[in-house]
């Protein structure tokens, strides 16, 4: 419970640092993207230009990205739950999972019949997902499979026994699960928090988790990590029940491929 404080404490802090920033950097970048542009424009026909430009403009368009992804960070506060089918939730999600992983990850989707709804605010659980599943192929370089598995759970005393902070009762549970590298026991105790990355500068914020983290503690859930070495890694997410009626959603384009604001 002590660890599970200071972790909600310095997210906290980040959170309220970095969203300001984000966003005005995120504008500084804007500026000097229309600079490179009007540049392109004139430069259209000198090849070795337009290459350069194009590098800078990329590199500007990554920046962006980062820094949307820090401002979902700093906003995580703001979220607006609904009831959802996870079922319809998940099926919509699809084609963008495999879009997003590209040819080499083998998706694979299993969704529980007569799944419970859930309470959450539906763009940020697709974000979350959407990060998972992004970790889940960077752990497979080689390829791999991927399986989204969504169903019904219901955690009881036993369970709780060994960890502090999980409660007993019915949740829907998304278990993400790839056939990458895995992590060593090091990794696992640290993926959570902010910050924290194994991967090479510029290719991870190290935000992933633990946006994930405060998104599925907000929502009054669990996050748990299962891993091993050389086999590859499961996340599971437990979301609480609702029995009310599910609303209609109305899927966003998630921040975390379209680089939006
Ligand atoms: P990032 O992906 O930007 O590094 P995350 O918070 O999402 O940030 O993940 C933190 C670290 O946890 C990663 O750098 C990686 O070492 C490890 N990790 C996360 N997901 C997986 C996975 N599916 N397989 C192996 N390692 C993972």
């Amino acid at each position: 419970a002590r660890a599970a404080l200071l972790q909600s404490q310095k997210m906290e802090a980040v959170g309220k640092l970095t969203g300001g920033v984000a966003h005005d950097f995120n504008n500084v970048l804007q500026v000097v993207r229309g600079n490179l542009e009007l540049l392109e424009g004139r430069h259209a026909r000198d090849g070795w230009t337009k290459e350069r430009l194009d590098k800078a403009i990329e590199a500007v368009d990554h920046g962006a990205s980062l820094a949307s992804q820090l401002l979902a960070f700093g906003r995580r506060q703001a979220l607006q739950p609904i009831v959802v089918d996870p079922a319809v939730m998940i099926r919509s999600m699809d084609d963008l999972l495999r879009r997003a992983l590209g040819e080499m990850i083998d998706v694979k989707t299993v969704i529980a019949t007569d799944l419970w709804n859930t309470f959450v605010d539906p763009n940020h659980l697709e974000n979350v997902v959407l990060n998972l599943a992004i970790n889940a192929r960077d752990a497979m370089p080689e390829g791999g499979k991927l399986t989204l598995d969504v169903s019904n759970t219901q955690l009881d005393a036993h369970y709780i026994a060994g960890a502090d902070d999980v409660g007993a009762g019915e949740y829907v549970l998304f278990a993400i699960t790839d056939t990458g590298t895995g992590m060593t026991a090091e990794v696992i105790e640290r993926a959570f928090e902010p910050f924290f990355t194994t991967k090479p500068e510029g290719q991870g914020t190290g935000l992933g988790l633990s946006m994930a983290y405060g998104f599925v503690k907000q929502s009054g859930g669990h996050i748990r990590i299962y891993s091993e070495l050389g086999y590859g890694t499961t996340i599971k997410i437990y979301l609480p029940r609702s029995t009310e009626q599910a609303a209609a959603i109305e899927p966003k384009s998630p921040v975390a491929l379209t680089g939006g604001t």
